[in-house]
């Protein structure tokens, strides 16, 4: 894209210049986690050197401005995603457990034995296993969208599985073996028509795409910081700020309260309600730093700089012998790509690739459904981020070309 400067945003990733036995480090695992600019890692230090205590109780000076960066953040946060308020933004560890937030309180609320929750055969272990539990808790049946042999999502398929009974969409937006963008809109849409709810797992859509939640359309969104190139330890459940009001409390404990006796409680306003205990402060003030630079480089400017690599990807690993790519292509793709290799193991794949300098995910990508459906143990996976070049790409697809190489000598 006009005006983006690769090598420049680069400079600003200390851990880019590694070098992996003398040879230049070529991260290709952003899916699985992002590298932090030094702002990010600066922003932490600094809060840690002259601004750590805890929030939210102290009179100190020290812990009003740990509240205030705190607080900050979740600002940063909702403005980012496009939230309408920072009250509909609740700090978590991770993705995973801002779903999990979800199954334990709404849905524990407001679900019926009977009521149905529709997934895809394409959600990440984070997005399926904590309805699973609901599921064997309270009596819940949960439907699944089919994905194609491209990595698409078959829509039609709504109507066939749809009843009045179906409570919940919950739905990954960009899928972490596939890359495929899905039609969240279309789908918010056709659930909100017919009264059900929607969580989009963003986990993989807010560091690729601009995300406006209010555009969007969603009930409830999950990510996390450490794919947005902040640090590990914080994530962020967005809800709408009526179903935050109407839900029970998750975890009970310091923070969430508002009045307490021996026999009873009342809760704190939202969204301290669901911040129980000591919160990860620290990484809310790295989570903020992200979303700074993160807008200052421009969303809009990383989605295309991602589509024109993912575009060059597939483009250059055609041409690798005896190679399976999975997924639906651009513009449907987000800077994943799986493949396998013939009759070699993603594992070694991703071994040999390590001595070329090259550092991809071979796995089942904690979507083990997925991977039955392909047909495969597992992928390998390539994923970009918004500092990856198209060097880095030629590098994957030579070392690529020298893994078969070493195994028909083998
Ligand atoms: N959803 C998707 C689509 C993901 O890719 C991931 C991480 N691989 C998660 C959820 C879970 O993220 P976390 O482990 O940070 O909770």
């Amino acid at each position: 894209a006009r005006g983006y400067h690769v090598e420049a945003l680069r400079a600003e990733f200390p851990i880019l210049s590694r070098r992996m036995g003398g040879r230049p480090l070529v991260y290709l695992d952003n899916a699985a986690t992002t590298q932090r600019p030094s702002r990010v890692i600066e922003a932490m230090r600094s809060y840690a050197r002259e601004h750590h205590a805890n929030v939210h109780r102290g009179l100190h000076t020290l812990s009003v401005e740990a509240t205030s960066l705190y607080e900050e953040a979740r600002r940063e946060v909702a403005r980012f995603i496009g939230a309408g308020s920072e009250r509909e933004i609740v700090f978590t560890r991770n993705a995973t457990e801002a779903v999990n937030l979800v199954a334990h309180t709404w849905a524990e609320a407001f679900l019926e034995p009977g009521d149905v929750v529709v997934l895809s055969e394409m959600e990440h272990h984070s997005n399926l296993i904590p309805w699973q539990l609901l599921a064997r808790r309270k009596g819940v049946r949960l439907a699944f969208l089919p994905f194609d042999e491209n990595g698409m999502l078959d829509l039609a398929s709504l109507d066939e599985l749809w009843t009045e009974r179906v409570k919940l969409v919950s739905l990954v937006h960009v899928s972490n073996v596939f890359g495929t963008v899905n039609p969240v809109e279309e789908i918010v849409e056709y659930a909100h028509r017919r009264g059900a709810l929607v969580l989009l797992d963003g986990a993989q859509a807010v560091p690729h795409l601009p995300i406006s939640v209010e555009a969007l359309g969603c009930d409830f969104f999950a990510f996390s910081g450490h794919k947005m190139y902040g640090p590990m330890g914080i994530g962020v459940l967005y809800a709408r700020e009526e179903l935050l009001e109407a839900m029970p409390p998750f975890l009970g404990g310091g923070e969430m309260i508002r009045s307490v006796t021996l026999e009873t409680a009342t809760w704190n306003e939202v969204p301290h309600k669901f911040e129980a205990g000591t919160p990860n402060v620290e990484g809310a003030v790295g989570l903020a730093e992200a979303v700074r630079f993160l807008r200052e480089v421009g969303m809009e400017a990383v989605a295309a700089h991602e589509q024109e690599l993912t575009a060059y990807a597939l483009e250059a690993m055609k041409w690798v012998p005896d190679i399976t790519l999975y997924g639906p292509g651009v513009p449907h793709q987000a800077g994943i790509v799986s493949f396998t290799l013939k009759e070699v193991h993603p594992h070694d794949i991703a071994q040999l690739l390590d001595r070329e300098g090259v550092a991809v995910r071979a796995g089942h990508h904690c979507a083990q459904p997925a991977m039955r459906k392909l047909g495969v143990p597992a992928t390998a996976r390539a994923s970009f981020g918004l500092y990856t070049t198209r060097e880095e790409i030629d590098i994957l697809v030579s070392s690529l070309i020298k893994v078969q190489e070493f195994f028909r000598h083998a």
